[in-house]
């Protein structure tokens, strides 16, 4: 199912950046469209019916308007349609473009080779132009190229001329030549897509694993000091409370000998659930030790960091940590430090919150401590 899903959103992904690249690439094409008609009618003004090749320029030009709305509300609004529903519209329009430069071509076709050569030049540079700049999408193009030469050519191939009918066959051997190219090129700059999704998606994983404690899925204790800077240093300059709590689990040496390592991983993972639910969002949480934890509380005095951790105590002491048949209860000794305006480093504050941890244990474990700022007196509040 994971796997399926990563499929999906890696065809997605590669789909967008498609996407992106043709609507990139289309304003040039789509306005180069109407002014090849009208160069086309002017070169064949002589011969044509006037009425016929003004129509064709017309409808030439709306195709154009429409597609350039298209490109514009594709930068505007991506998010408004799906993927698909882009590629389906761009799809669509391109071939409808290409249907009426093939029929248009084809109705205009005059009676003098000359003039017939020329109108064949243009479907054969329009088609070249396709497979240039939209040669990601393969079928959509694939269908554009067949309707626009395929009509013109079908005529040449049909009349009883030497020159129109090789001009019949260099037509087929230029579609089988760009077909072969639209593959190719497609294939490749897909696979070059992929890579580098691929290689961002591994970049991410390694990035978050890096900063991941495996056991519990918390911050480990680089990710925890990285993310506690810069709180630490915005609390710092605008003078905010800002508050650690440090705390290890009481006689956990024991847990392990009586019941296992097992055992001892559940506890953990127990606690780590415990400090998930209990904790604010703005709140910067980490495994930083075997079986120590730290949270770092921004705009928290240490009154309230005391009654975090307080009720952090209450609910390790009251919880029974389940494995096989075997049960166990823990508690878990804290100590608590707020920012005062001597604390020059996160490390400081952490190691008066240390301190206090320290205190708690010596003072009988399953405690909070709070640490005072120097000048005062240390107290259990
Ligand atoms: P105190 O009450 O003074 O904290 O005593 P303690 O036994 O908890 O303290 P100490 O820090 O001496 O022991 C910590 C033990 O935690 C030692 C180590 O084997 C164990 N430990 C560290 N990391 C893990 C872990 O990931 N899983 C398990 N099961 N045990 C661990
Ligand atoms: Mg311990
Ligand atoms: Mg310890």
């Amino acid at each position: 199912m994971a796997e399926k899903n990563q499929r999906t959103r890696l065809d997605d992904t590669v789909r967008t950046e498609q996407l992106k690249l043709v609507f990139a690439q289309a304003p040039l094409a789509i306005i180069i469209s109407p002014v090849a008609a009208v160069t086309l009618a002017l070169g064949i003004w002589q011969v044509a019916d006037h009425g016929a090749a003004i129509a064709w320029v017309l409808v030439i030009t709306g195709m154009a308007i429409f597609r350039m709305g298209l490109v514009v509300v594709f930068k505007r609004r991506r998010a408004a349609l799906t993927v698909r529903a882009w590629e389906r519209l761009f799809a669509y329009s391109f071939i409808l473009a290409g249907l009426c430069w093939g029929l248009g071509g084809w109705w205009l076709l005059p009676e003098e080779f000359a003039y017939r050569a020329m109108i064949f030049f243009f479907l054969i540079g329009m088609a070249s132009a396709a497979v240039a700049v939209y040669s990601v999408h393969v079928w959509a193009v694939t269908l554009t190229i067949l309707v626009l030469v395929v009509p013109a050519t079908l005529d040449f191939a049909l009349r009883d001329s030497l020159p129109e009918r090789l001009m019949a066959v260099a037509a087929v051997l230029f579609m089988i030549v760009a077909y072969r190219s639209l593959r190719i090129t497609s294939h490749f700059v897909q696979r070059s897509y992929s890579l580098s999704y691929e290689l961002q998606e591994a970049k991410e994983h390694a990035e978050t694993l890096a900063r991941t404690d495996f056991l519990t899925g918390m911050n480990n204790r680089r990710s925890f000091y990285d993310l506690c800077e810069t709180p630490f240093r915005v609390a710092r300059r605008h003078g905010q409370d800002l508050a650690v709590i440090l705390f290890d689990i009481d006689r956990f040496k024991n847990i392990n000998d009586a019941h296992g390592h097992a055992m001892g991983d559940e506890v953990i993972r127990t606690l780590a659930r415990i400090v998930a639910r209990t904790g604010r969002e703005s709140d910067v949480a980490g495994r930083v030790g075997g079986e120590e934890f730290a949270i770092l509380l921004p705009h928290t005095d240490a009154r309230n960091a005391h009654e975090l951790a307080e009720r952090l105590r209450e609910q390790m002491e009251q919880s029974v940590v389940h494995l096989g048949r075997a049960e166990v209860e823990f508690t878990a000794s804290f100590g608590v430090a707020q920012m005062d305006p001597g604390c020059e480093s996160l490390e400081a504050l952490v190691a008066a919150a240390d301190g206090a941890m320290y205190e708690a244990k010596e003072r009988g474990k399953n405690c909070v401590f709070v640490a005072t700022p120097p000048t005062r007196e240390d107290a259990q509040l």
